[in-house]
């Protein structure tokens, strides 16, 4: 085979773009990561910012590992490179006359929540119960290819079938329709069939407006909330969540490490300028600078709307579906700001240090009128706050 010349090419060199590239390695595709930072990892990034302090590290974007499916971690022998998780509290919410901790142990949940209402702490087992079977039915379905519903195809219609075949057990009419309801309710609307305490109500949309350019009001924002309980960093528990030893940039270089290991091949300060299409499938792509490389098969994982929108001739494409691509609004009010911190911070809604608050500090405020008043285009003080402990 020339030089040039791959079975797989992967453009950006992410941690979904490691991933990919490691799996088509393993299985015998000569594959390259094309990468157009010094580096890889992506969003996974640990840095050390502060030249002063060269020891104080940070995670630059993302901070806390979810939705790592374990089959994953197996198959690309993820540990042996490095990958290990701390599994993180559930939330912390200080307020000037009291607080919540949720830790995980009943007793003590039950007692926090009780102090701001005994109904909410009453029904939380329930509802995690709840949350938890919906989760575990639609924790799989992020591992399958979806079927192509309205298709007329024998093949498509067989996968509709087996698909439904597959749910039969788990899934009655009533799980269904609550299953319908998420995608469209808002986060609020789901918790208030739960819970009558505005402050417990407010901590736990939390986990429904992460990553949106939304407030927990907004439909939809009910669905977001079981994605993020779906989270699972390998210990077979659902909604479990975790700080990665050696930050999100470990794990951007577990990945890479995997793929090599596999074979694969990373290229980084390769930006991709332009995928090569001939009678209507790719055959490659055009580095910037002019170099070109071919495989009969181009993986993305960089943001859809670079590929088919930049780096595809839109005449290579369906019309509806670049017009889809166009219209898709996929902002994000995210800001991270890191600090380093000399001690640990000290609440006045719990002086002293309690063990379970300084293992874990995540503290959660999340106002509604903020974040539509962000997209409206004005300005708010922090509508939504999320503190994580650094490693
Ligand atoms: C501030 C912030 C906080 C977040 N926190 C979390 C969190 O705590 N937990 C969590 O699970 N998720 C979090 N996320 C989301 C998470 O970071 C993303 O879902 C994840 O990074 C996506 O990974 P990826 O590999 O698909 O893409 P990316 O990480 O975006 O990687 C894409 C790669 O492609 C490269 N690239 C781009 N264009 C080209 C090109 N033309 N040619 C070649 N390479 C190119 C980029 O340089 C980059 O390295 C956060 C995101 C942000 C922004």
């Amino acid at each position: 085979m020339p030089a040039n010349s791959y079975d797989a090419i992967v453009i950006g060199g992410g941690h979904n773009g490691l991933v990919a590239a490691a799996y088509l390695a393993k299985y015998g595709a000569r594959t390259v990561v094309l990468e157009a930072r010094h580096k890889t990892g992506g969003a996974a990034d640990t840095m050390a910012p502060w030249p002063e302090a060269p020891d104080i590290k940070v995670t630059t974007l993302s901070y806390v590992m979810s939705l790592m499916p374990p089959s994953i971690q197996r198959d690309l022998n993820l540990e042996r490179f490095g990958y290990k998780v701390h599994p993180q509290g559930m939330g912390y919410l200080p307020l000037p006359d009291g607080s919540i901790l949720q830790s995980g142990d009943a007793r003590k949940d039950h007692e926090s929540i009780a102090r701001f209402s005994k109904h909410d702490a009453d029904q939380w087992p329930a509802f995690e119960a709840w949350i938890g079977r919906i989760a575990n039915i639609m924790g799989p379905l992020l591992m399958e290819t979806p079927p192509h519903l309205g298709s007329k195809k024998a093949s498509d219609i067989k996968d509709i079938a087996q698909l439904g075949w597959q749910l039969r057990k788990e899934v009655d009419q009533q799980t269904v329709a609550d299953i319908t309801r998420l995608f469209t309710m808002s986060a609020t609307d789901l918790l208030r069939r739960w819970f009558e305490n505005d402050v417990f109500i407010g901590l736990q949309s939390v986990n429904g407006i992460i990553g949106t350019w939304s407030g927990p009001d907004a439909p939809g924002t009910a669905y977001v909330m079981m994605h993020h309980s779906v989270g699972d960093i390998g210990d077979g528990e659902i909604a479990s969540w975790g700080y990665p030893e050696g930050g999100m940039g470990a794990v951007g270089d577990a990945c890479a490490s995997a793929a090599r290991s596999f074979g694969a091949e990373i290229r980084t300060n390769a930006r991709v300028e332009r995928v090569l299409v001939r009678d209507g499938r790719t055959v490659g792509v055009a580095l910037e600078g002019g170099e070109e490389l071919s495989a009969p098969l181009v993986v993305t994982a960089i943001h859809p709307k670079i590929t088919f929108l930049e780096q595809i001739e839109r005449s290579q494409l369906p019309t509806t579906f670049v017009e889809d691509i166009e219209h898709w609004r996929t902002r994000s009010g995210t800001v991270k700001i890191n600090l380093a911190l000399a001690e640990l911070p000290e609440f006045t809604a719990d002086p002293g240090f309690d063990p379970d608050i300084s293992r874990r500090v995540a503290i959660h405020t999340a106002r509604q009128r903020g974040n539509e008043a962000c997209r409206k285009g004005g300005r708010i003080a922090m509508p939504v706050q999320v503190v994580e402990r650094a490693q």
